[in-house]
């Protein structure tokens, strides 16, 4: 593993012909944002480019051109590549079977303070809110074109992970970025109708979320369970769940539980204060200081024990 500079990424990516293109499973607004943003850069500078994701692309992303263009692992017809170029993803698990298939070494663009150093060569900010922040400053400062339909991925993959621009890792580069990608032609009220749009079902499911919020140690600790059933109900896009319990006054650690199975429970984690990156850790998780994530071998009432007797 090397950690590598702006400099050797760029000559590493001046010699690549052909590149395959990946991000974490579950993939959110700055993975799927980054990708086809720097598939478009990529391709801009002459490569031969696929893009894959061991995972469905939720339906909301597909507003961006690019999205199309993204494959299935069994739909890539050729794994050979001169680089494996991982964006957003900060273990080699959380990119699926596509570590195992393409065997060419892998290159990480990452701003995980979690990072695993998993890659060949890791180009790691975990001072940026975004990889899309990355990617953003990176192609500006070796002068590749921002393109208009680049600059609304880029300004959809920084917003969403900055909650638009109101969370803790929210930095003058972060605004800076983002007024960037709108000088380049990003529309932030199309990208919000996109990634902020909501159904009446969607509604109906989350006034029965709302009924499952339980508060701890004091209102410090607000906990929304979505078990089995709700889970059914919701599908793939749990956005804004955890959002319902953020901003309560009292509330350091906001938490989303929810069921995949009888033994299973994903953990979202959000705090003002606290470092949840190192309570996802314990459960061999982990993310950002104010938002990571973990997976507990549990049941939801399970899981919140796990999770009360690591919090103080
Ligand atoms: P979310 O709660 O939105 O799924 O994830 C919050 C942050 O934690 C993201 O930056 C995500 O990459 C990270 N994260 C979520 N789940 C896991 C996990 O199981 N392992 C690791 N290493 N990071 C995770
Ligand atoms: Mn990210």
């Amino acid at each position: 593993m090397a950690i590598i500079t702006k400099e050797a990424l760029k000559n590493a990516l001046d010699e690549a012909q052909r590149i395959i293109l990946t991000v974490h499973v579950h993939p959110d607004g700055d993975a799927i944002g980054s990708m086809v943003a720097f598939y478009e850069a990529l391709s801009n500078e002459g490569k031969e480019v696929t893009m894959v994701v061991d995972d469905t692309v939720p339906a909301k992303y597909s507003f961006l051109a690019q999205v199309a263009h993204i494959k299935q692992p069994s739909e890539v017809l050729d794994w050979q590549a001169d680089m494996l170029l991982v964006l957003d993803a900060s273990t080699f698990e959380r990119i699926g079977k596509v570590g195992s298939l393409c065997k060419a070494p892998i290159f990480n663009i990452d701003h995980h303070i979690s990072n695993s150093q998993f890659a060949d060569s890791l180009y790691l900010c975990p001072e940026f809110a975004a990889t899309g922040e990355i990617l953003t400053y990176l192609c500006d400062s070796w002068g590749w074109p921002i393109t208009p339909s680049m600059a609304n991925a880029l300004y959809m993959a920084i917003a969403t992970d900055c909650g638009f621009f109101r969370f803790s890792n929210t930095t003058e580069q972060t605004l800076r970025m983002g007024a960037l990608c709108v000088a380049n032609g990003a529309q932030p009220n199309i990208v919000s109708e996109h990634v902020e749009v909501t159904t009446a079902a969607r509604i109906e499911v989350m006034k029965e979320a709302l009924q499952t919020i339980q508060f701890f140690k004091a209102g410090r600790v607000a906990i929304i369970a979505l078990d089995e059933a709700l889970m059914a109900k919701v599908g793939d896009d749990t956005d804004g769940y955890v959002d319902l319990i953020r901003n309560v006054d009292t509330v350091d650690i906001a938490i989303l539980l929810k069921a995949v199975d009888a033994h299973t429970t994903r953990v979202s984690l959000r705090a003002k204060v606290t470092d949840v990156n190192a309570i996802a850790n314990q459960f061999g998780g982990g993310g950002h200081v104010k938002a990571a994530g973990c997976t507990i071998n549990a049941n939801i009432q399970g899981a919140i024990e796990h999770l009360l007797a690591v919090i103080a």
